[in-house]
Order: structure tokens, then C-alpha cells, then sequence
């Protein structure tokens, strides 16, 4: 927990899971302003360091509970650059949630997250570069369609190529394994102002 004096903006924290704004409430306490809520993310709602209900604090950034964990039924991931899985659903689509976050989805990707959609069709959207964490959350949730979920094959969309291709698992992964694992930070802050790839 902590605070700020009169006359300094308040302080914002970038959410370790989707790099969103995270704000925290303050109270004036007399002789400043005192924090009196953890830092919330506004983009994808997760905490830092909640109070856990056992009384102590939770390490670190905490999601909220999943849509699948709410019984919500699932049509889409999004994979953040530290490997973060946000669940879509019918009543958010990745337009809603780029809507909210002031985003778009060529921005995001060039970012480094992943897309996959099965709306009209198991689609997934492949980054520029990717994190080994991303890698791994990509694995994961390719796994689990596959095995448990009745998507059948996925169109997947490189970057910087105007047409997809069907892809298995195991094809899916081995163009993943081959992208850099890492982004220039100039090209992530350019690609925020002006994304080099058509909108979807
Ligand atoms: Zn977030």
C-alpha cells in the first residue's frame, strides 16, 4: 500500500498480466492521500497483491475468476505477451474488448499476443514475435481445443501474409516455435500509434 502528496497526479501501475492501466483508490487522510484498494485493472480486471480470505495478501497480479470458471460458454482466447489467457465469449468478442481497451487487434498482435476465434470457424491469428511464455499458453490452449473441444482444424493467419492457412496442432506449433522470441520496444511503441497491418 501506499500514497501520494497533494498536487502529484495519481499514480498508475501497468498490469503485469495484460499491460493495461491499473488504478487504485485513495483517501485523503489530512496530509496526503493514502491508497485504500489494491491496484485494479481496467482492461482485463485482474488485482495486485488482493487481500486473499484468509486474512493475508495475494503475491502479485491476480485475475478474476475465468468465463469458463462463471459456466460461461467460451469462444476465443485472447494470449497476452506474458503468456495471460483471456477467455471471449459471446457476450464479449475481441471488438468489445478492444472497444474497451482503446486497442486494436493489429495493434495487440504486433504486441506480441495471439488471437483465436471460433465464430464462424477455429481461426487463430499468430503475432510478428511471441514470448516463450505466450509459446507455452499457445501450446496449452491448442492441446485443449483439440482434445476436448470439437473445433476441427484452424485457419491460422501469419503476419505480414494476406492469406491463412490450415494448420494442426503440431504445424501450428512449429511456426510458433520459429518467431523471434522477442519484440524491439520501438516497434512496440510505434505499432501502438500506427499499426503496420490491415484492421480484421
Ligand atoms: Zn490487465
Amino acid at each position: 500500500m501506499g500514497g501520494y502528496c497533494y498536487g502529484e497526479a495519481e499514480p498508475a501501475e501497468e498490469c503485469g498480466l495484460c499491460g493495461g492501466d491499473a488504478y487504485a483508490e485513495f483517501c485523503d487522510v489530512g496530509v496526503g492521500m493514502v491508497q485504500i484498494s489494491p491496484y485494479h485493472c481496467g482492461d482485463c480486471g485482474s488485482s495486485l497483491s488482493p487481500l486473499l480470505p484468509d486474512g493475508s495478501y495475494a503475491n502479485g497480479w491476480v485475475p478474476p475468476p475465468t468465463a469458463s470458471e462463471r459456466g460461461a460458454r467460451v469462444t476465443g482466447y485472447y494470449i497476452t505477451h506474458v503468456g495471460h489467457v483471456i477467455e471471449m465469449t459471446f457476450d464479449e468478442g475481441h471488438l468489445e474488448f478492444d472497444q474497451r481497451t482503446g486497442h486494436t487487434t493489429s495493434g495487440r498482435l504486433y504486441q506480441g499476443w495471439v488471437r483465436i476465434t471460433n465464430l464462424e470457424g477455429f481461426a487463430i491469428d499468430l503475432p510478428p514475435a511471441m514470448s516463450l511464455k505466450t509459446r507455452r499458453s499457445l501450446a496449452k490452449i491448442v492441446k485443449d481445443i483439440d482434445t476436448t473441444q470439437n473445433w476441427g482444424v484452424a485457419y491460422v493467419m501469419q503476419s505480414g501474409s494476406d492469406r491463412g492457412q490450415e494448420m494442426t496442432r503440431a504445424q501450428i506449433m512449429s511456426v510458433a516455435s520459429r518467431l523471434p522470441t522477442e519484440i524491439p520496444t520501438t516497434e512496440r511503441v510505434h505499432a501502438v500509434e500506427t499499426p503496420p497491418f490491415k484492421p480484421f
